[in-house]
């Protein structure tokens, strides 16, 4: 399983998938458990509606009491008090009678129906219903929404805004859910200077250790940045050793086969061990995985944009799978809005605009492709895969997509 030449995109994604399973469940408040996923099925254990209650503001009334009610010929109803959201009538709805009740409020024994109060008019202690209501209208039934014993939520959904909102409704404060990867980062190159310090002659700003920890924030994981490695072996392996105790590692740079790259060489010395090294795709040739116990080890290209592409299509669905959630979730497929060849012999990952049309999702290449280009990421919605066989697309082609942060907001 440890490949030394180039491996498929495909492959690759395999691999990486192969090796992440979801990491250990933990108890999370609400409060701090969005976007996390439930390592375990919620069963409600109450019906939602709770009771019987009241969808409009009226009155709670007996249908058969107003079968010859109308606007020209009103029945008029004893009114016998007042139901209020969080206050329950203390009589029931004799016959002839009405109780004044609030939306949410429970339906007080005795009524099975509810006037909405625009169809009543109101004088002394009495109410003229001016319709004959449908027998249980206006009524929201218990139980209507979910049944006591219901599985809402399965292990592995996500929870976002509408299942959080569930689990307080159902009286739920906290969840099982699987824990967020924790994702060791650091990057190689004796070149790299922090945003903040002096740059010297030659000196280039480490840019990747900032877009790699919003990216593994927004891909659901913990980043703890390891700052920098210089271009010896040593500095390499120390560096890496306290990154191994983490769920995954993701190194960027230094992975190629130049003289002053050393992660290779460092992953090896400290016993990581390989599933694979190189890639066979553009932007982002070189890029290593292995492991170590149950770190998952990812080695990436220096270059921004192969580091964003490699981390997009390889770290994030593996960071997914750790943190129980669908490694394919930002996958689709879209058109093509523009021909585009591909020269490489190798999978490409264009970098596309996207724009809804009357033919749907059209993913357009931007102009400019170096893997160097940092702004060419700042207006990019997706990734359009353009395998290797492929070696022209036309506009109007299905291709496969992989969504950036950029869309998904
Ligand atoms: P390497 O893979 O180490 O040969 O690096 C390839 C290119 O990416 C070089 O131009 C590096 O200076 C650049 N690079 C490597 N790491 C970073 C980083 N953390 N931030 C910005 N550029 C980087
Ligand atoms: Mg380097």
């Amino acid at each position: 399983m440890a490949a030394e030449g180039p491996i498929s995109l495909e492959d690759a994604r395999a691999a990486v998938l192969a090796a992440a399973a979801p990491l250990a469940a933990v108890e999370v408040p609400l409060g701090e458990a969005l976007g996390m996923h439930l390592a375990a099925d919620v069963v409600a254990d109450s019906p939602l509606q709770r009771f019987d209650n009241s969808a409009m503001d009226g009155y709670a009334v007996r249908a058969a009491d107003l079968n010859a009610a109308g606007p020209a010929s009103p029945v008029a109803l004893a009114v016998a008090g007042e139901a209020r959201a969080g206050h329950p009538a203390e009589a029931a709805v004799g016959a002839g009678e009405a109780i004044a009740i609030s939306t949410g409020a429970m339906l007080p024994d005795g009524a099975d129906t509810v006037v909405r109060v625009e169809d009543t008019s109101r004088a002394d202690g009495r109410v003229e219903i001016l319709v004959a209501p449908a027998a249980g209208a206006n009524v929201r039934r218990a139980g209507e929404d979910v049944a006591a014993g219901q599985t809402v939520l399965r292990r592995g959904d996500a929870l976002g805004p509408a299942a959080l909102g569930l689990l307080a409704a159902l009286g739920v404060e906290a969840v099982a859910c699987h824990r967020r990867p924790r994702v060791a980062l650091l990057t190689s190159g004796d070149e790299l200077v922090p945003p903040g310090e002096p740059l010297p002659p030659g000196g280039i700003r480490d840019s990747n250790s900032t877009t790699l920890a919003a990216l593994v924030t927004r891909a659901g994981g913990e980043p703890q940045r390891l700052g920098v490695a210089g271009d010896t072996l040593a500095s390499t392996v120390a560096a890496l050793e306290p990154a191994l105790a983490a769920d995954a590692v993701i190194v960027c740079g230094g992975i190629s086969v130049g003289e002053h790259d050393h992660v290779k060489a460092a992953l090896e010395q400290l016993g990581v061990e390989r599933y694979f090294w190189r890639v066979a795709l553009r932007p982002g040739g070189p890029a290593f995985f292995g492991h170590r116990g149950s770190t998952l080890v990812f080695g990436l290209p220096g270059n921004p944009v192969s580091v964003f592409a490699t981390f997009t299509l390889l770290a994030a669905p593996s960071l997914a799978a750790l943190a129980g959630g669908s490694p394919t979730r930002h996958r689709t497929v879209a058109s093509l809005g523009a021909a585009y060849e591909n020269g490489s012999g190798r999978t490409e990952a264009v970098r596309c605009g996207l724009e809804l049309s009357d033919r749907g999702w059209v993913a357009t290449p931007r102009p400019r492709q170096g893997s160097h280009v940092l702004t060419s990421l700042l207006d990019a919605d997706c990734l359009a895969i353009v395998p290797p066989e492929a070696k022209r697309l036309e506009a109007g082609d299905r291709v496969e997509i992989e969504l950036l942060p950029r869309f998904l907001g």
